[in-house]
């Protein structure tokens, strides 16, 4: 019996303090990681610990009597014990599979009952000495059916709840044993108590026991060491999706649509498939992003690439290529099926985007380009796509194909592009000014600079023969600026040369009147010329308002506060109306030369350019009437009120030295 006893205090210190070490380990990985289930497992091991402390002071006091209070303490702290280990072990991998967290609620309810439960194991019967068989059931037989049953319902746990990773395996091989153990045990225990051989399977089930919770121990390391693997994989892997992906769309981005791209063109030209790459540009999309904000746009955004994504044509490829411009790639069998999509996505598109109680409306252009047809490499087909785009831009159309004529008008556009930033560099753009006559003191009121490309080859060209090509290329605001610093010096000049002072009006293209740095440059010009702001006027047209009219009334009120003038170009050719104009700070109206025309002959015409002079007067503006080239078309616009006047009756524009007559004269 001694012996006995000696061999059980030994093998229970053993345990105590193997669990002892696992304990603090976890708690180290604990304190590492800041996992729950981390926490929840040490507690179930600390409990373990505990039990075998426990198992040692029991059997030093086996010849103790059953009922002294000392016994009955310790045999409530043995149930307790076991009852949280088995509850602390469910509850960590219950949260470690599922990913969530146990709330307080949940752990606070369990411990009670746990309480509650290991109280009345013990405390039934529990100072009775007849009462030994039924101490034994409740203490034994109860708690190893309660244990066998969670450890079944744990190993179905696992085994329903994918994925089945390897320590999530051994878990389940655990419990299964486990649960199949307790459960033998509590069965053989209420039929084969006084057996002799029940005294062997206590004794297996001891040494069983010590086995299973070492294999445990380890099982949760390996578990922690996989989940935190998988968890740094996990994030490798939405590090490098990010990388692929646009982040805010989760479309592909410029780079990766270029990289497969190829492979399935490839793809597709074994199989003898035809491909159809089809770029998509929201129209003015600044305009939704000024006028609700950055959100509603990203909204928008995500929400296009969603509707593309998921819509019925199944595109090979969906991307983004830059702020508000779409890329998918589609393969397809005749041409009416691509007909049927692009009309699908102007329809996908075109339907509401509701964001903060709001319907929001947007529209696009799209251009396309097939394989194998027309390109032959992934840029080509791009590049091609973007032609075609650009024709349906600018053309008003809603959706165009690529064809070769386009592709001649692209090898003109990067022709063109190399000759135009070769002439700035070289200063082969002039600057030509045409007087502007204020009718009512019948002096030169100021000129507008226009202006002149004096080219290598073909001598001097108007701005209609390139500044069409000037915007294709995207060179308007370079263009722009680069005019604004040439008549700033101009002003300078002529003060030197003939100490005169007087305006000078210089066209504004819509992208450069929209960019946020134009007033810095504006400024940075005055200052390195002396020129005060009252002597410059910016033309634009009406379009250029209202694309953006938010942004063109900050624009103008700012510029207007440093002293410059601001005046409506090509009046009555856009689509703005006067009431528009009520709210601006403009200095002038300049009415379209196309309505003066016809004046002479055309009574409609002398009625509108009437009413508009007086409907402008009655804003308070100023109006200059364009392409005055009679004295007859002078003298009615003199009678109707109109302010200046324009035209090669007085002068067409001229270079700077013929200018210089109207400078020296008074
Ligand atoms: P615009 O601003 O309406 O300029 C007036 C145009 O009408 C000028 O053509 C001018 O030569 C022409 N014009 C003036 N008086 C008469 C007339 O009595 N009869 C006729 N038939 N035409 C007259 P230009 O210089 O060829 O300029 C054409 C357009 O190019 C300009 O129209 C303007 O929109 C643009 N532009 C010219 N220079 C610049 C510039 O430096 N920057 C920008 N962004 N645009 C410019
Ligand atoms: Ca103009
Ligand atoms: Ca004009």
């Amino acid at each position: 019996m001694i012996e006995h006893i000696a061999a059980r205090t030994f093998l229970y210190s053993t345990e105590a303090l193997v669990f002892g070490v696992l304990t603090f380990l976890l708690w180290m990985f604990y304190q590492g990681l800041g996992r729950q289930y981390v926490k929840l497992w040490t507690v179930s091991l600390g409990f373990v610990c505990l039990y075998n402390i426990i198992m040692v002071v029991q059997s030093l006091t086996a010849l103790l009597p059953d009922t002294v209070p000392s016994k009955i303490l310790l045999e409530w702290l043995y149930q307790f014990s076991r009852f949280m280990f088995i509850t602390f072990l469910t509850l960590g991998i219950f949260s470690a599979k599922k990913g969530h967290r146990i709330v307080p609620k949940v752990v606070i309810i369990s411990i009670i009952a746990v309480l509650v439960l290991s109280v009345l194991n013990t405390l039934i019967c529990a100072f009775d000495p007849t009462h030994v068989y039924d101490r034994f059931y409740l203490r034994e037989t109860l708690p190893a059916f309660l244990i066998g049953c969670t450890f079944f319902a744990m190993s179905s746990f696992l085994i329903w709840h994918k994925p089945h990773h390897f320590s999530s395996r051994i878990f389940t091989y655990f419990s299964i044993a486990c649960g199949g153990k307790y459960l033998f045990y509590s069965f053989a225990s209420t039929v084969a108590l006084t057996e002799w051989w029940f005294q062997y399977l206590q004794n297996f089930s001891m040494y069983f026991d010590i086995g299973s919770s070492a294999v445990l121990g380890f099982s949760m390391l390996i578990w922690m060491q996989g989940a935190e693997r998988n968890a740094a994989v996990t994030a490798m892997n939405k590090a490098q999706y990010l990388g692929k992906h646009d982040s805010l769309t989760g479309t592909l981005n410029r780079a990766q649509v270029l990289e497969r791209l190829p492979t399935i063109m490839e793809k597709s030209a074994r199989k003898d498939n035809k491909l159809c790459v089809i770029l998509i540009d929201i129209k003015r999309f600044k305009f939704i992003n000024d006028t609700y904000g950055l959100k509603t746009g990203d909204f928008i955004l995500g929400e296009i690439a969603n509707r593309i994504r998921n819509s019925i044509f199944k595109p090979l490829i969906v991307g983004r290529l830059s702020g508000d411009s779409f890329v998918i790639v589609i393969d397809y069998d005749n041409k009416q099926e691509i007909e049927q999509v692009t009309h699908h996505i102007h329809e996908l598109i075109g339907r509401s985007f509701q964001f903060d109680g709001q319907d929001i409306f947007v529209q696009c252009s799209l251009g396309y380009c097939c394989f194998p047809q027309f390109s032959k490499s992934a840029e080509d087909l791009l590049q091609n796509a973007n032609l075609a785009l650009y024709h349906a831009e600018t053309h008003n159309i809603a959706s165009t194909e690529f064809s070769h004529e386009m592709e001649v008008q692209g090898r003109h556009l990067l022709a063109m592009e190399k000759a135009i930033k070769h002439g700035i560099k070289n200063e082969e753009f002039e600057l030509y000014y045409q007087p502007q006559l204020n009718l009512l003191t019948n002096k030169l009121e100021g000129v507008e600079a226009l202006v002149r490309w004096n080219h290598p080859e073909k001598g001097v060209l108007s701005p209609d023969a390139f500044l069409s090509d000037v915007e294709a290329l995207g060179l308007n605001s370079r263009f722009d600026v680069y005019v604004l610093e040439k008549a700033c010096q101009a002003h300078k000049r002529w003060i030197e040369n003939y100490k005169k002072r007087i305006t000078i009006a210089v066209n504004m293209t819509a992208v450069e009147f929209q960019d946020p740095r134009l007033i810095s440059t504006i400024q940075k010009f005055l200052l390195k010329y002396e020129m005060s702001p009252k002597y410059l006027e910016l033309e634009i047209t009406e379009n250029v308002v209202m694309t953006d009219l938010h942004m063109a009334m900050n624009t103008i009120v700012t510029l207007q506060n440093l002293g410059i003038k601001v005046s409506i170009d090509d009046f009555g050719t856009g689509y703005s109306s006067l009431a528009y104009l009520r709210e601006l700070p403009i200095d002038k109206i300049k009415i379209d030369r196309s309505f003066i025309k016809e004046m002479a002959s055309n009574d409609s015409d002398v009625t509108i350019v009437k009413s508009m002079i007086k409907l402008s007067h009655g804003l308070g503006k100023r109006v200059l009437a364009e392409g005055v080239e009679t004295a007859e078309q002078l003298q009615m616009l003199r009678n109707l009120g109109c302010d200046a006047i324009q035209g090669y009756y007085i002068s067409k524009p001229v270079p700077e030295q013929e200018l210089a007559k109207y400078l020296v004269r008074k």
